[in-house]
């Protein structure tokens, strides 16, 4: 039987891997492990094989699993869509944010977040691929909502995150993640403090790997297909 532990071993394996051939270092890369679905004990396996960086879509069942494994120091990041009257456990339960595509929703982020917790990291959607159900900010928005986010005081802004739309041609992948690379490297020469390039998924890690992901996100690959 493989283990979870496996799963996150392969997975490092495939993300070196990736890293080498395209001359960068494996360790510019973060593993976030997509647990979503998943059930707390194997969140727990996880994090006793190394795993550190968690992320979660569904806020209640976050804050289930948050309550179940609080003796874990374990960093927790919201990766899913954001409804306005969600905001406060957000800011008050997590380290970071992957999915703001709004100034409002970050407002509400900075209002809400408590004075004891560092400032939230935070990361801006993009949505390259023009698909209208797909969540994120356009391309031409984001510098203007980058810099009213960067004013605002309890929040850090670390990046962009992008799901590009699902493609298994390399050659599209790759496409869609220098749109989002470009972007993030005009974050970078504008802004301080731009380190978090959120991309690649079990589908389509090696091509953001390739084009300059700092952070990848996988569930299948580490846990299994989700119901
Ligand atoms: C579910 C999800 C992932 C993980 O997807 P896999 O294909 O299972 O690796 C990554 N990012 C976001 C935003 C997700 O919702």
């Amino acid at each position: 039987m493989t283990t979870i532990a496996d799963q996150l071993s392969l997975a490092q394996q495939r993300i070196a891997q990736s890293a080498r051939n395209s001359d960068r270092h494996p360790d510019q890369i973060t593993l976030l492990a997509v647990s979503k679905t998943k059930p707390a004990p194997l969140l727990q396996q996880a994090f006793e094989a190394g795993q550190r960086h968690f992320g979660e879509n569904y806020l209640q069942e976050a804050l289930e699993k948050q309550q179940q494994l609080a003796e874990l120091p374990i960093i927790w990041h919201f990766i899913g869509p954001i409804q306005s009257n969600k905001t406060r456990p957000i800011a008050q339960h997590f380290d970071w944010v992957h999915s703001v595509d709004r100034l409002k929703i970050a407002q509400r982020l900075s209002e809400q977040r408590p004075a004891s917790l560092p400032p939230l990291n935070l990361c801006i959607q993009v949505n390259v691929s023009h698909e209208a159900s797909k969540s994120g900010v356009a391309a031409d928005e984001l510098m203007s909502l980058a810099e009213q986010i960067h004013d605002l005081p309890n929040l850090t802004l670390r990046g962009v995150m992008a799901i590009p739309m699902a493609s298994s041609d390399p050659a599209h992948q790759r496409q869609q993640f220098s749109q989002v690379k470009k972007l993030f490297n005009e974050l970078k020469s504008r802004f301080g403090g731009i380190d978090t390039l959120s991309m690649g998924m079990s589908g389509d890690l090696d091509a953001a790997i390739e084009q300059g992901s700092t952070m990848v996100r996988l569930g299948t690959a580490i846990f299994g297909a989700r119901k």
